[in-house]
């Protein structure tokens, strides 16, 4: 498919927009205590009807959209995208009728041992796995008492040989719960191609009563593994990338660190959010998103684009940057992050 010669936009504070993450489904197998606790989420919580969420139509003519106005890089998420029916038949079709240069996939895993081929035939380029624990028990508490870990680590498994090589791996780092857990994983994948990424946990949404007390700072975890495995700082491969690399001088590989409360990085986010019923989000904090579906019920393509385009000039989020400025409780409701993908 040829690419129009994308136009550029970019928002207040000067940032083009060039990431995008779509929700295709708000629903999980999983009940994760700081994205969708159980107690908020119960077993028969009513969850976006099917019929509300983006059609797999909407959605080629969303990322359409975003690439004529640079996108490049698309990331799928939920909820736990391998819920969505026929997925791998969506990544088939943003292949064929878009031209993403680069088409990731966030997953709990816990269903990838049966998606890892499907998906890796029809064009998905990388997979990035959230596990935030290896101990068994920690894993159940993490994932709400709902995942196997010996299943995810067999989708991990089934996705490098389907030929998924480089892994990145999600670890939400929570202090008293998981972080004990830390060198036991960084043992576990050194010597691998896959890269653990720590990440800082973060006040999302409104239901994961997020104390400030139970963040592992970033500096704090780098100096306790590098006290064990040397590392060194790494450039990072493009400009608006979330994680810090850092390399173990003993070649041993990488790892990189998510640092949205120690070290913001609104400067350099590039990222808009698409929620699984078509609402656009300028940022993972955001309270309000705007409705794009009565533009995707028109056919005409430009006007979508320039609503789109439209609203990413005038974005300045920099939820993590003013954070410490701001009241305790905000008036009104983040959005939750199950229903933007992180
Ligand atoms: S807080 Fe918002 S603006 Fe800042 S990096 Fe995160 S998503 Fe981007």
């Amino acid at each position: 498919m040829t690419v129009e010669t994308a136009q550029t936009v970019t928002d207040r504070l000067g940032r083009p927009l060039r990431d995008l993450r779509l929700s295709v489904i708000d629903t999980c197998n999983f009940r994760c205590p700081y994205c969708m606790p159980e107690s908020e989420y119960p077993e028969h919580h009513d969850f976006l009807p099917a019929s509300e969420r983006l059609s797999f139509d909407d959605m080629i003519r969303l990322v359409q959209a975003f690439e004529s106005l640079g996108v490049r890089k698309l990331r799928i998420t939920g909820g736990e995208p391998l819920l969505r029916k026929h997925l791998p038949e969506l990544i088939g079709r943003l292949r064929r009728e878009t031209a993403i240069e680069d088409l990731a996939l966030t997953t709990n895993g816990l269903l990838l041992k049966r998606f890892a081929q499907p998906l890796k035939a029809a064009g998905l380029d990388r997979i990035t796995l959230s596990l935030d624990s290896l101990d068994p028990a920690i894993f159940q508490r993490m994932t709400g008492g709902r995942g196997s870990l010996e299943q995810v680590l067999e989708g991990l498994d089934a996705a490098v040989a389907a030929g998924f090589d480089a892994i990145k791996i999600n670890v939400m780092v929570q202090r008293g719960v998981n972080d004990a857990g830390v060198l036991q994983m960084v043992e576990h994948f050194r010597h691998t191609p896959h890269v653990l990424r720590f990440i800082e946990y973060m006040d999302v949404g409104t239901e994961n009563h997020w104390q400030a007390a139970q963040v592992v700072p970033a500096r704090e975890l780098l100096d306790r593994i590098a006290a064990r495995w040397p590392l060194q700082a790494v450039e990072e491969h493009y400009r608006g990338e979330v994680a810090k690399r850092y390399q173990f001088e003993d070649g041993a590989g990488e790892i990189g660190f998510i640092t949205s409360i120690s070290a913001p990085f609104c400067g350099d986010c590039t990222r808009a959010r698409i929620s699984t019923d078509g609402r656009l989000f300028t940022c993972l904090f955001a309270q309000q998103g705007k409705d794009l579906r009565p533009w995707l019920r028109q056919t005409d393509a430009a006007a979508l684009r320039q609503a789109i385009a439209q609203l990413w000039q005038q974005r300045g989020d920099r939820y993590s940057e003013l954070r410490e400025r701001l009241p305790e409780r905000l008036p009104g409701k983040k959005i939750e992050m199950y229903q933007i993908g992180g």
